[in-house]
């Protein structure tokens, strides 16, 4: 009824990690009354006290304030909180499998089916995960299954294309909004919860289910490529004594081309990237498009090899061996501005070079708590000074600002020698030879 269409819509987010927490405190600001679920009870009761478990800029205080104002709420209560919205945000996780390269779907199936019964009036189910295509015509079916017959329940696909670091920015100003499968209903609840975007001039697609699955998917699958594309050619600028940080400023002015992305170095990380390339490959296996298997299969390996390719300049370095060598790794995150450390690149390495017996000290600006977590063999240091003391070899592995500007005569003054792997592609590298320096790098000569 018109008169129901009119009402505030209320919003319930369905996990509350990086994406849904983003998106709940976004959905509050935009003056919706929101419900943040997650299922992680340690969590809820920390954003209940308006701190964010993880690293995210700007998102503590908007959490805080709007916890604050009453517009957000956290519960572990499904079905309370289902109750009490109108349109339910899918943020579940979607890792990849632990046996395969397939994405791993328990979480979306069970949050799905959970919402799709616990409605007690009319609802809009809206996924927000990253999910192969083809999952949200299955999750059709569950939600017709566990929905109550007398309720009015649809799901559509609305991926999500923030970045970790600058969340809180990409989901109040996203790029584009894609809505997948919408019937005229869901649509205009929709466009009332994007109004603010819409209004602004953001473009909306609305399109088929499998369409929207795919949107995010190819996105991320084409950063991917591009970060591959430019390591490949920084191993191919190696061997022509050619420089590819000066290639990629020239190829970059082709707006066809564009800049971004185009960092050669120890490659792409974290909790999207690689398994949704391995998700996609698995999926077009599963569908028969080669081509799409090739061609990520090729992106996956090149990305993998660049983080050997760190560890055999590092040896080289040092001359062969990294037995009882004190390394300084800089940087544990997967990028900077986060302490996400899923997948990252600068751990990987850390850590092989650790196994290889290197005596390796870590030092992130964020990331330290989550990186001694998952790997509490390596040892920490608080700050950069203290890394970098009495170290052999320092290694850059996160282009953090703080390791992007520092200083290379005081680093100098602490280190036991003066001998630095740029895996990042991020120090000013006349600087620091100028401060007394050997410098290695990825893609051009210089050093290596
Ligand atoms: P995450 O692991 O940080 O968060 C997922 C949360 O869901 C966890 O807190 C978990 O406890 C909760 N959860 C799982 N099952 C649940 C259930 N049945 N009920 C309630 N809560 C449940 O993951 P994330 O990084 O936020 O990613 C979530 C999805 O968003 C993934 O599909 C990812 O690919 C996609 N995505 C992530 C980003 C990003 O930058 N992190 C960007 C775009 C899209």
């Amino acid at each position: 009824p018109a008169e129901e269409d009119a009402a505030p819509l209320r919003i319930s987010v369905i996990g509350t990690g990086y994406l849904g927490a983003t998106h709940a405190a976004a959905m509050a600001e935009l003056g919706f009354d929101v419900i943040g679920v997650d299922m992680d009870p340690s969590k809820i009761a920390a954003l209940e006290r308006g701190e964010v478990p993880f690293f995210e800029p700007g998102l503590p205080s908007l959490i805080s304030r709007h916890v604050a104002t009453g517009k957000l709420s956290f519960t572990t209560d499904l079905k309370a909180a289902v109750q009490a919205s109108d349109v339910h945000f899918i943020c579940v996780g979607t890792p990849q499998h632990p046996s395969s390269h397939a994405a791993d779907l328990r979480f979306v199936d069970t949050a799905t089916r959970a919402v799709a019964a616990s409605l007690g009036h009319d609802g809009l189910i809206v996924g927000k995960s990253t999910v192969p295509v083809g999952t949200a015509a299955r999750l059709r079916e569950i939600v017709s299954e566990a929905a109550p017959a007398a309720v009015h329940a649809e799901l559509v696909w609305n991926p999500e294309f923030l970045r970790e670091g600058m969340a809180v920015e990409d989901t109040l100003h996203p790029d584009r909004v894609v809505i997948g499968g919408a019937s005229p209903w869901a649509e205009e609840r929709l466009r009332r919860v994007y109004d603010a975007a819409l209004a602004s001039g953001v473009p909306l697609i609305s399109c088929d289910l499998p369409t929207a699955e795919l949107v995010k998917v190819s996105a991320n699958a084409f950063l991917a490529t591009k970060i591959s594309f430019i390591n490949a050619i920084a191993g191919l600028c190696e061997k022509a004594d050619a420089d590819v940080a000066v290639l990629a400023d020239a190829i970059g002015y082709d707006p066809r081309i564009g800049r971004r992305f185009l960092n050669a170095g120890l490659g792409f990380g974290g909790g999207c990237l690689p398994k949704d390339i391995r998700a996609l490959m698995h999926r077009a296996g599963e569908l028969g498009a080669y081509s799409a298997v090739k061609l990520m299969q090729q992106v996956d390996e090149i990305n993998m090899d660049q983080r050997q390719r760190v560890i055999d300049l590092t040896l080289r370095a040092l001359g062969g061996s990294v037995l009882n060598a004190r390394v300084a790794v800089l940087g544990a995150a997967f990028k900077p501005d986060t302490d996400d450390v899923r997948d990252s690149p600068a751990l990987n390495v850390a850590a092989a070079l650790h196994l290889r017996g290197a005596m390796v000290t870590v030092f992130d600006p964020a990331a330290g708590p989550t990186a001694g977590r998952l790997y509490p063999t390596l040892s920490y240091a608080d700050d950069l000074e203290s890394a970098v003391r009495s170290a052999d070899i320092v290694l850059v592995l996160t282009e953090w600002d703080e390791f992007r500007n520092a200083d290379p005569t005081r680093l100098g003054a602490l280190v036991e020698r003066r001998l630095v792997v740029d895996g990042r592609n991020c120090l000013p590298v006349e600087t620091w030879r100028d401060a007394g320096w050997e410098y290695w790098g990825l893609g051009h000569t210089s050093g290596a």
